[in-house]
């Protein structure tokens, strides 16, 4: 079989393992990144957050993606029955990026992978991992070509950035049942010709029905948007039919969305995905680290997937590197406690909506008046800011909150 050797094998092509491997490359070690599909490919997780703009500069791409000229994102719109609140990212607690982007994963990953190999990165496109040895920290992987061709690529070090195909938790067992309820979503792209006019023309907007139920609206400037369901299996159960028709059902059930969608074009069959909220048992290993959805995905509703791949994508190729220089690297503090603190801040906010309190935070007449350029940040992604007692204090201080906005409406 043939056989090569690099300092650093990068599973996944996603934004998590370009933003590695560039980082890793830059530092002057070879990396590779094998990737399984063929390039533009779907993925879903297309509102992105200001933090995200860090990993993406450090990796040296954001002057690609910038002339790609893909939809800006300044903030954010919720929306439930009457109830409006509205996020702007200049207006945030912790003093990072203002604004991000809104992007068509197909089109923004080929960019990011683009401008990673013409840095210089070698990828190696419809080449999947099938098999992985490690003796030590070294290790040698088996790939398979779509040809069927197989090949060794020997590697001091692995960055698993294989998103939904968790390719070492899948090898090695890590796999860890989310503490969240199983939910789905249905979503498509459709051809958005009645935009209103003003500022929700290109904004994303977040629609909640209940607390369990929402959906997202997320404008693209090819002039098409992505539309999504977020459901349990009995709210999607309720609606007849079967891909078209069922989206049509539900677009008809929300006032919200009738006057804008109605009788829309839809750009693909829309597709449902469920139960992928998901964790693992380590973030690293001897010679291999987890980063994005091969490590943890939580749940869409603050768009924090893409920023927490491009974190740990970012922050484990600097690990590497240093400990390729011959530096001691401690994964335990500077990677897995890390990655989780922030990974325990978006929790607490995700469990915050499914149970209802976040949402009468924000939607509560003056409660967040004073504390909303902090709540911004944690939307923003600034979740490792501990400056910010919303994230500092992020598993109590949504809880006292919502207790004082129940206490305050009693009097
Ligand atoms: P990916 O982008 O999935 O990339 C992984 C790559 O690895 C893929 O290209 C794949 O082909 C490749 N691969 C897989 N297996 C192998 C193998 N065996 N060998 C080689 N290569 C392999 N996130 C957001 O930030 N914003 C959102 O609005 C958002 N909305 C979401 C909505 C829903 C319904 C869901 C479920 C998720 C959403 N997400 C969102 C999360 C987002 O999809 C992911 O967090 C993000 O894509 C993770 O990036 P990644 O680089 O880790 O993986």
């Amino acid at each position: 079989m043939h056989s090569e050797s690099v300092e650093v094998l990068v599973i996944g092509a996603g934004p998590s393992g370009a933003v590695a491997a560039a980082i890793v490359h830059k530092n002057g070690y070879k990396v590779k990144i094998v990737e399984k599909s063929k390039f533009p490919r779907f993925v879903i997780g297309e509102s992105l957050l200001p933090r995200c703009m860090e990993h993406f500069k450090e990796a040296g791409l954001i002057e690609a993606i910038e002339k790609a000229g893909f939809q800006k994102k300044l903030g954010a719109k919720f929306m439930m029955h009457d109830n409006i609140c509205e996020f702007d990212f200049s207006e945030q607690y912790t003093d990072g990026w203002k604004w991000t982007w809104q992007v068509p994963r197909a089109d923004f990953d080929k960019v990011l992978a683009d401008a990673v190999e013409a840095q210089g990165v070698e990828i190696d496109y419809e080449t999947g991992v099938t098999d992985i040895q490690f003796d030590g920290s070294e290790s040698v992987t088996t790939v398979e070509t779509s040809s069927g061709e197989k090949r060794e690529i020997k590697a001091k070090f692995i960055i698993d950035g294989s998103g939904y195909g968790r390719v070492i938790p899948r090898l090695l067992d890590l796999d860890v049942p989310s503490n969240f309820p199983s939910r789905s979503s249905l979503f498509t792209h459709v051809v958005d010709t009645k935009r209103p006019t003003g500022i929700d023309k290109d904004r994303i907007i977040v629609i909640a029905q209940s607390k369990d139920i929402w959906m997202w609206i997320i404008p693209f400037s090819n002039g098409n948007t992505s539309l999504g369901f977020v459901g349990n299996k009995e709210f999607f159960e309720q609606y007849k039919g079967k891909g078209e028709q069922k989206f049509r059902n539900l677009i008809a059930s929300e006032e919200k969305l009738t006057e804008r969608f109605e009788g829309v074009e839809m750009v693909y069959e829309p597709r449902m995905l469920t139960g992928y909220s998901i964790g693992v048992k380590q973030l690293y290993g001897d010679g291999f680290a987890l980063t994005g959805n091969s490590a943890e995905f939580l749940d869409p509703i603050l768009s924090s997937g893409v920023t927490f791949a491009t974190e740990s994508g970012a922050l484990s190729a600097k690990l590497i590197s240093r400990q390729l220089a011959g530096e001691k690297v401690d994964w335990e503090t500077e990677y897995s406690k890390y990655i989780m603190e922030g990974v325990d801040v978006f929790r607490s906010y995700v469990s915050a909506w499914y149970d209802g309190t976040f949402q009468k935070i924000i939607f509560a007449p003056n409660a967040t008046a004073s504390n909303k350029n902090k709540i911004c940040s944690v939307l923003a992604g600034y979740v490792w800011d501990k400056s910010n007692p919303y994230v500092a204090r992020h598993d109590r201080i949504l809880t006292t909150l919502g207790k004082v906005i129940d206490l305050e409406a009693t009097v």
